[in-house]
Formats: structure tokens, sequence, C-alpha cells
């Protein structure tokens, strides 16, 4: 053995076994919105039809509700799918496809309610029956419950074992033998002969020497959003924490770009102002405990005559009765650069506050003692519930919520599509009258046959990958795999003579994924440390230069999230570089294969982020970035689309502006 391999458990060979899959429809993730399709594909497809689920981790703990969740944030229930449609739209500036959004409103409930017959516990209301022991049983949503609402639009759970409660189902409709777990998609193939048409992907396993080629006739990639593509807050005294799971990478929109997918407000991302430093959820804080944010003088900013001031200079957006998450990042950050940080969720306040109401009503001191009891015990099973690393964080710093507030911060940007922020892939909307019809390219229309279908022919996308639509959080994601998984049948049928055929070779596709490997085991004895090496990088490197020159170019936090035309363009030359040198990552075992991959995925995904805050001459999201050079959101100039698109031919990005359309009346 050479004295520079290391000892890893995963070790890697230049020359992998190769498995070859042929299938109808593949699934590239196992999330929520992969779940989804999966559960319900098997409604919908003809006897012989075969599907395949591929997914780089476990099915039961993947994706971003891997550690649970404590509230489902989208269930219409007795609300107007109309007032859906303009809640997202004014958190997220106005710049929004209505038609996918109401769409997703009107599937959206089924999903909740499978949930619930699946065995997840949804929390009633006390006069309907509860779900702990002793309790009245409540009736379920379906037999018309009525759910403990936190807002207009969230119902809270028991959701630790959430991901389980959903993963099952869709494992069991599609049979365990069409789920591929621990394969890590690398990229999507075209077809040889089809103009613009997917016809198969490839990667590989994270456990074993193989390289997985597929065959299809249509796929959906739900791999869900990208993190650490912009150094986090925690960096090595915490690597590894982030609010966004560590493991979606941007596969989803890199992959689906680079077979030529048109891809829509990249420039958009997310900063959620979250508890600092574990990044636990601040949702049922607000909504539940009804707390408030304080600056470091002890001052609750949000509704002062300032804040009234500074909150017109967005408008209409900063008139709204419920401020757009970005504006209210805003306004903290104006905080903490007016030197009034930090700031602080007054836990200790609002709990009092209950007590003090239960008191007055005339609770007797016992009945006080078991409320408070649950206030507190709910206060931290939120957290254990979702976020166990901030109850260990509460726990490690004496933390009693009632006595104390929390420091809450803004985070490092994230990109994603389902939560509040809405970067994604362009797609059709369903085949409806009110879906507006629109001239031109697919990159311009809003309906081209299939729902959620991209601009690809075949190649679907769900949850996080779908484009100017935020807002479907957990229930959205899943409800709209089923929506591709219904159109992904009907595609197949409609194309039932068509034979993909993959342009490259196994043996070129092979060597292309395992080259890090073999630039590894070529080259390790050239120095004395395996990390250190003429004739390499490798990706743990590769990602802090990543991060380096996002944040302090591309508006991270190193900016307070400033950026301008000229360091974007420096940002963009950063990237090219990094893409070239990307080509020299090496891998030393399995893991560090996935990880530079994951990073190809990164540097990628990032760039799209770049190039659309670049091309969109304002600053459309105060509070998530800033342009110094188009300080204000404009929307007589920029109230529209930026879609972008990769041709894989020409190699060439071309950036435009698209109309955007309002089906839904435009008056709050
Ligand atoms: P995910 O569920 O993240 O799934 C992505 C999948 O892709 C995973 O299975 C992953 O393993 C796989 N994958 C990634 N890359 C590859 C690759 N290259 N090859 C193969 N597989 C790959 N929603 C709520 O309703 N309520 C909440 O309280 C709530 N809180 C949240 C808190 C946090 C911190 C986050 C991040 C999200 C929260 N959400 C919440 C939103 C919800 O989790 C997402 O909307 C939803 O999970 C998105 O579904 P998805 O399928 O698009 O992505």
């Amino acid at each position: 053995a050479l004295p520079n391999k290391p000892k890893g458990e995963l070790p890697v060979v230049d020359n992998p076994e190769v498995a070859e899959h042929t299938c109808d429809v593949l699934i590239v993730g196992g999330g929520m919105a992969a779940c989804g399709t999966a559960f319900e594909i098997t409604k919908w497809m003809p006897e012989g039809m075969k599907v395949l689920l591929v997914d780089k981790a476990a099915l039961e703990r993947s994706g971003a509700v891997a550690q649970g969740l404590s509230a489902i944030n989208t269930y219409i229930g007795e609300n107007p799918i109309e007032d859906y449609v303009k809640m997202v739209r004014n958190d997220l500036m106005g710049v929004v496809r209505e038609d996918l959004i109401y769409d997703l409103g009107r599937h959206v409930d089924e999903s909740v309610m499978l949930f619930e017959e699946w065995g997840l516990p949804i929390w009633k209301r006390a006069e309907d029956g509860g779900n702990m022991p002793g309790d009245r049983p409540a009736k379920s949503l379906r037999e018309g419950g009525t759910p403990v609402r936190t807002g207009r639009w969230q119902i809270m759970i028991n959701g630790e074992s959430y991901k389980p409660v959903v993963a099952e189902p869709a494992k069991k409709a599609l049979g365990e033998e069409n789920v591929m777990e621990r394969v890590f998609i690398v990229k999507m193939l075209l077809d040889k002969n089809k103009e613009n048409t997917i016809a198969g992907a490839v990667g590989f396993s994270t456990r074993e020497n193989k390289v997985h080629i597929f065959k299809c006739k249509a796929a959906m990639v739900a791999c869900g959003g990208a993190v650490n593509i912009f150094r986090p807050r925690s960096t090595g005294e915490g690597k590894g924490r982030a609010w966004y799971p560590i493991w979606n990478a941007g596969s989803t929109y890199t992959m689906c770009a680079q077979v030529g997918a048109t891809l829509t407000m990249m420039e958009n991302r997310f900063t959620p102002s979250r508890f600092k430093d574990g990044y636990g959820p601040v949702g049922a804080w607000f909504l539940l405990f009804k707390a408030k944010v304080q600056n470091g003088l002890g001052e609750f900013y949000a509704n002062s005559p300032e804040v009234k001031d500074e909150l017109s200079k967005f408008m209409p957006y900063g008139q709204s009765a419920v401020t757009p998450t970005c504006l209210r990042n805003h306004l903290m950050l104006n905080e903490l650069k007016a030197g009034r940080g930090p700031i602080y969720m007054a836990t200790d306040v609002a709990i009092n506050a209950f007590v003090d109401a239960q008191r007055a009503a005339g609770k007797d001191e016992k009945e006080l003692k078991r409320y408070w009891k649950a206030l507190e015990s709910e206060a931290w099973e939120n957290f254990l519930d979702m976020s166990v690393g901030q109850a260990g964080l509460w726990a490690g710093m004496n933390i009693e919520p009632e006595k104390v507030g929390s420091e809450i911060m803004p985070t490092e940007p994230y990109m994603l599509g389902s939560h509040s922020g809405c970067c994604g892939i362009w797609t059709s909307g369903p085949m409806e009258d009110w879906v507006p019809e629109v001239d031109g390219p697919r990159s311009h229309q809003y309906k081209w046959g299939y729902n959620r279908m991209t601009t690809v022919n075949g190649l679907f996308t769900a949850g996080d990958g779908v484009g100017a639509s935020g807002h479907k959080f957990s229930s959205g994601s899943h409800a709209e795999g089923r929506i591709c998984a219904k159109q992904m049948v009907k595609y197949c049928r409609d194309n039932a003579d068509f034979t993909p055929e993959l342009a490259q070779t196994a043996q070129e596709l092979v060597d292309e994924i395992y080259a890090p490997v073999r630039l590894y085991n070529k080259h390790v004895d050239a120095s004395t440390a395996a990390d250190v090496n003429p004739n390499y990088c490798k990706p743990a490197g590769m990602m802090m230069r990543l991060m380096k020159a996002t944040d302090e170019y591309g508006g991270g936090v190193a900016t307070y999230y400033m950026t301008s035309g000229k360091l974007l363009n420096i940002c963009l030359d950063l990237l090219a570089l990094m893409r070239e040198d990307a080509e020299k990552m090496a891998a030393g075992d399995l893991h560090e294969l996935m990880r530079a991959w994951e990073n190809y995925h990164r540097i990628w995904c990032v760039e799209t982020h770049i190039r659309h805050i670049e091309f969109r001459k304002e600053s459309r999201y105060p509070g998530f970035y800033y342009r110094s050079d188009y300080p204000t959101c404009d929307d007589e100039n920029w109230k529209c689309f930026v879609n972008s698109t990769f041709d894989p031919k020409t190699k060439e990005w071309k950036c435009e502006k698209v109309p955007c359309i309002n089906i839904i009346e435009t008056e709050p």
C-alpha cells in the first residue's frame, strides 16, 4: 500500500464497476417532493411501466425534513386560495408565477391529509378533542377536524418523525427494489438523437466502487436547494453548522441548467433570521408564543415611527399588513449597523405575558404552575422536534428562556425555491384557461403541455426546483411532486415510441465521474501529505476558496449582504477560474468523491446566482442582498422575471427579462 493512502472506510479504485439501468421514469432525489412523486405515480402508471428513485442519502432521513419539523407551513384549509397567492406574492416582493402558486394551493391540503392518515400527529383544537393520552379522539382533517393554527397558513404537528412517516409509503408504493439509496447523481444526460430531450443520468455509489448509468424517458430532478455556497457564520469552530441542511449542494439547479433548462429568479436568496449559532426555528416563538424582537438597548424597534418611515421606501411591499421577510431582515440589519445590536427574541417577555394573562383570568397558583410547565416543555420541544443542536446550545449556555432573551441573527445566504425564497427552474404551469398564453420561446411562456415540465422535453422538477413560486414548504413540495407524477406518466404515454439513447459511452461517463479518484491515485506520492500536492487540490480547500469569493464579492455576511456591479464581475471572474481548477479536484475516498462533485455543483449554481444579481439592475430583496449601485427596488423597470439559459452546445449563457403577469387581483 502507498504510505499516503488514507485509512478511510470508503477506499476507492481507479476502475469501478458499472451498472446500467433502464426505466421509464427516473426520480432524482428522495426528499419531500420525490416522496410525493413516488407515492402518487403508482396510481397512474400503466402495467409494465418502470420507475426508479435515486437518493444520495437514505430516504428515511434525507433532505431538509431530516431532523423533523414542528409545523406544516402550508395548509390552506378554510382560506381562499387567492389569499395564499397574494401572501406569497407580497412576501417575495411581487415577482412570482401566480399560476404555479394557485395550482399548488389547490393540491396541497390533500398531501397534509395523507400525512395524517400515515400517522403524523397533527394538533387539534381542544374543543375538537386532542392527540394526548386521555383526550377525546380528535376528528381527522379529512373528517373536518380543526387544526391548531399558529398563523393563517401554518398548523402545528408533533413532527420529529415527519420524514420517516412520509418516506415509508413512498418506498412501499414503488417497491424497495426500485429505490436506490446512497447514489449521488452527477449529471443529467440528453438524448443523442432528439433535440432538447432528456434521456438519462449518471451517478456513483457513495458506499461501493460503482458507477450507475440510467436511461429513462422522463426524469424529475428534486435535489433541494443549495447550502455552503457562501461563507457560514460559524467556520473553524463550528464548521458544518448552517440553517439549511448541509447535504443539498445545488444539484437541482446545476444539473438542470447544464442540459439547457431555463432558470428563473436565481437572484433570489434566503438569509433567514434564526437563533444565533444554533439556527433554531423562530416560527413557533413569533407565531405561537407571540414573542417580539428587541434591540440591544431593550427597544422593541419593529413598531417605531422610524421603522414605518423606512418601510415606506419600499412601496407597495413595505406597507402591507405582513412585512415581507426580506424587509424584516432589512430592519434588523439597520439596527445592527447602527450599533444597536445584538437583536434578541424576547422569550422572557413573551412567556411571562402568557402566564400573567392566565393569572389575570383567575387561575390559581397550582393551575399556573401546570400551565407554566406546559409552555416551557413546548418551548424546548420545538427545538427537539427539528433543531436538536439549538436545545444543546441553550442547555450548554445555561439559557432559561423565561429569564433571558436569546440572540437572533440573519444567516449566510442560501438558495432554495420552496421556503421563503423562489429561485429555481422555469416550468410549464397547468394547461388551464387561467394560465396566461404568451407567444415566444418556452423561456417566455407560462404553459407548454406538461405541468411542471422544464424547458427540456421530459425533464420535470418540483419542490425547491420550481422557481418563482416559494412558500410551498414541506407539504407543498410533496404536493408538487404528486403533480409531476401524473404528468410524467402522461408524457411517457404520449411518447411511447421514444427509445432514449445516450450520446456518451459508458466508458466515457466512468472516466469523467472517477477522474478525481484517478488524479489522486496517480499523484498522491508526490508529497508527504495527502492533502498538499502540486498536482491537485482537495475539495475542502476548494470549498473555502468558493466561500471566500462569494462572501467578499457576492454580498455575504462579510459586507452585510452589500455588493455592486463591480464586485459581482470580480466574483464571476473568480468563479470562472474555479470552474477550471475544479477539474483538478482529487478524491482519496468515496466520501471525498462526493465532496468533489458537490463542490462542482455549488460553483455552477452560485455562478447563476451572481449572474442574475448582476443582470438585475436594482435591489429587489433589501435585507437579503443590496446593490450599492442600484440601492432601491425599482418596480417601474424591474417588476419582471429574470430568466437565464445555458446552451449546452455553445456553452454560452443568455439572461433576459420576461414579463410577470398577474392573474389574481392586485389589490390587497
Ligand atoms: P428536500 O426535501 O430537501 O430533498 C432533497 C433530496 O435530494 C434529499 O433526499 C437529498 O438527499 C437528495 N439529493 C440532493 N442532491 C442529490 C444528488 N446529487 N443526487 C441524488 N440525490 C440528491 N417546511 C414546513 O412545512 N414547516 C417547517 O417548519 C419547515 N422548516 C424548515 C426548516 C429548515 C431548516 C429547512 C431547510 C426547511 C424547512 N421547511 C419547512 C421546508 C421544507 O423542508 C422544504 O420545503 C422541503 O423539504 C423541500 O422539498 P424538496 O423535495 O424540494 O427538497
